[in-house]
């Protein structure tokens, strides 16, 4: 037996990581899985579509998100907004549905600070040169904005303890059931299954001397 509620899963992880291939597989691979889309002021890589990788915005549609507060969180990385709206999110949350995250650091902070059961798992390669080399081989970005992304790296990695699980991406599939199982066990977390727990610590008073 379940919680029934979603479990909410923050993903972070240095850039190159990884982390949307993770979750593309995981999406793919298991049932019960929503992926909220961010909004950003950054502009398209090629390949990406509008409300599928991102709602891309300008600084003012973005600012006017804020103060309309329709962002659960966020935050300003390598010159760009980037922010989650809430409606999509609590609203699948309440449907049962496992939601994911992809975000940096300080919006995951912000998450957990706002609503404690957030599950924070950190993702990264097995070392920084597979980083690095990675980042060069996507070939998406110039070396400044690659040398940017590395250094924002370097600072993160100051964070990672405060993440509740690591994930090595070393191999793909592995990977992606290593954070299934996170997830899963998530919801057999005592915490999050005050209900039945005291539904059935009042059904065995039955049977006290
Ligand atoms: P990228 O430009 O590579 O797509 O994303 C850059 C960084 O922004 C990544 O670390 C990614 O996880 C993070 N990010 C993406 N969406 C959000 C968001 O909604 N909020 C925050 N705080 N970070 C985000």
């Amino acid at each position: 037996m379940r919680s029934k509620k979603g479990v909410l899963v923050v993903l972070s992880g240095f850039s190159g990581a990884g982390k949307g291939t993770v979750m593309k597989r995981l999406l793919e691979k298991y049932d019960n899985y929503a992926l909220s889309i961010s909004a950003t002021t950054r502009s398209p890589r090629p390949g990406e579509q509008e409300g599928v990788s991102y709602f891309y915005k300008s600084v003012e549609e973005f600012e006017q998100m804020i103060k309309e507060k329709r962002l659960l969180e966020y935050a300003k990385y390598v010159n760009n907004y980037y922010g989650t709206p809430k409606e999509y999110v609590i609203s699948k949350l309440e449907e049962g549905k496992d939601v994911i995250l992809e975000i940096e650091l300080q919006g995951a902070m912000q998450i957990k600070d706002m609503l404690p059961d957030t599950v924070l798992v950190f993702v990264t390669p097995p070392s920084a040169e597979i980083l690095k080399n990675r980042l060069i081989g996507r070939n998406t970005e110039d070396m400044e904005t690659i040398n940017k992304r590395l250094a924002r790296a370097s600072e993160e990695a100051e964070g990672m303890e405060r993440y509740d699980y690591i994930l090595i991406n070393d191999e793909l599939e592995e990977c992606v059931d290593d954070l299934h199982g996170i997830i899963q066990a998530e919801h057999l977390n005592m915490k999050k299954n005050e209900s039945f727990v005291s539904k059935i610590k009042d059904e065995v008073k039955v049977f006290a001397n």
